[in-house]
């Protein structure tokens, strides 16, 4: 399987030129100004690029991959997702979780979920336990699930400041990153600790008391839905200035922004005035879970489910609407969740690393081709390739 894109707009994703770029199997072969294959041998295919920006296929750190949802009943719970959901998103890369509902979502689901995505053509990996501590594992621990499953990376989304958490301690929660680390260092992996937040006051308190009172770093918790609310965001900008990593959500609804959640691409443009670090940042799509607006009680009012495509959204929405720099909106994609995961062969176009590949057209950044491993995802916008029962 050997591919040429010519004469692209090269963002790694900093800006490298107009350059062709080579993939082999599913590998970035070659970075150049041109390069020319001839050969009767092997089948290669030419695309013709000149105009378009190539970036490197996109990673999604949370997303409910079996679906999600369920707080309004049996028939609230979400669908699971389709290969075609993520790759003409852009997604290439996603890491799945289960949610409030580890009872009728179990791991070997999700796992087998997890499995069959890659099978499709997608790097798929997943984190142990759900919402709720005790966390629910595969093979009776948190540290063997993440050394011994491949798929398994870290753990979470582990609920905190939310009425449909299990309300863990310091302690409950230290023990459970002590163990995702242990885990993480002994496999190689980041053992990451993903954290969902709720709209509860305590937002990040638990997790600066973890950091304060063990030896616990505070690099080994990934908080997302930082952008809730403008008071979250805030105590997402002094965590972040700490050390710590923090994820935007880029799944919305029109309820949700009227009530004080913040857009993702202002958001960011918020957080870049404040200082914060931008490697620190990423964007997550929470695609498949459910939307849920609850009223002062906590009553459900809606509920709608989070899609895949709003990665991307948000992140043009920062380049066209917020006039950030498209290399710098995209490292919240690519690099730098990358970085927080572990992820050492994901999310640049670099020699070496794999052959996911995003194309992008037209002065709304349209997402043209897509390239996952080396192989043809999408054209044209339109899925090539599709999941077995799509
Ligand atoms: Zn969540």
């Amino acid at each position: 399987m050997i591919t040429v894109i010519k004469n692209a707009q090269v963002m790694s994703p900093k800006f490298l030129g107009n350059k062709d770029v080579l993939l082999i199997d599913s590998t970035i072969a070659a970075i150049e100004d041109n390069i020319v294959i001839q050969s009767d041998a092997v089948a290669i295919e030419v695309i013709e690029a000149t105009g378009k920006i190539l970036v490197p296929g996109f990673i999604d750190s949370l997303v409910h991959v079996t679906g999600g949802g369920g707080e309004g009943g049996f028939t609230t719970r979400t669908p699971a997702l389709n290969l075609s959901d993520a790759t003409t998103a852009g997604i290439t890369t996603l890491v799945a979780a289960l949610g409030t509902d580890a009872v009728t979502r179990s791991l070997p689901d999700l796992l087998a979920k997890v499995k069959a995505l890659n099978e499709e053509g997608l790097t798929a990996y997943c984190y142990t336990g759900s919402y709720h501590i005790p966390v629910t594992t595969l093979t009776g621990s948190v540290t063997q699930d993440i050394m011994l499953v491949s798929e398994m990376i870290g753990v979470g989304e582990v609920a905190i400041a939310d009425h449909r958490s299990s309300q863990p301690t310091v302690n409950e929660l230290a023990k459970v990153a002590a163990e995702a680390r242990v885990g993480g260092m002994l496999s190689g992996k980041s053992g990451i600790v993903s954290i969902h937040c709720g709209d509860g006051p305590s937002q990040l308190k638990l997790l600066e008391q973890v950091v304060a009172q063990t030896d616990i770093p505070i690099t080994q918790f990934y908080p997302t839905h930082i952008n809730r609310n403008q008071s979250l965001l805030d105590a997402g900008v002094g965590f972040a200035k700490a050390g710590g990593f923090i994820d935007l959500t880029t799944s919305t609804t029109a309820h949700a922004l009227a009530h004080g959640e913040i857009k993702c691409a202002q958001a960011l443009t918020y957080l870049i005035k404040q200082q914060v670090p931008l490697s620190n940042i990423t964007f997550s799509s929470d695609g498949h879970a459910s939307l849920p607006d609850f009223d002062q009680h906590g009553r459900l009012q809606q509920l709608l489910v989070g899609e895949e495509k709003s990665l991307f959204a948000e992140v043009r929405d920062a380049v066209l609407e917020q006039n950030l720099a498209l290399a710098d909106a995209l490292s919240v994609i690519t690099c730098n969740p990358a970085s927080v995961l572990g992820l050492n062969h994901k999310g640049r176009i670099e020699v070496g690393f794999d052959a996911d590949v995003v194309l992008l057209s037209g002065p709304e950044l349209e997402i043209d081709s897509v390239w996952a491993k080396g192989k043809k995802m999408v054209e044209t916008g339109n899925a090539l390739i599709k999941g077995r029962f799509e």
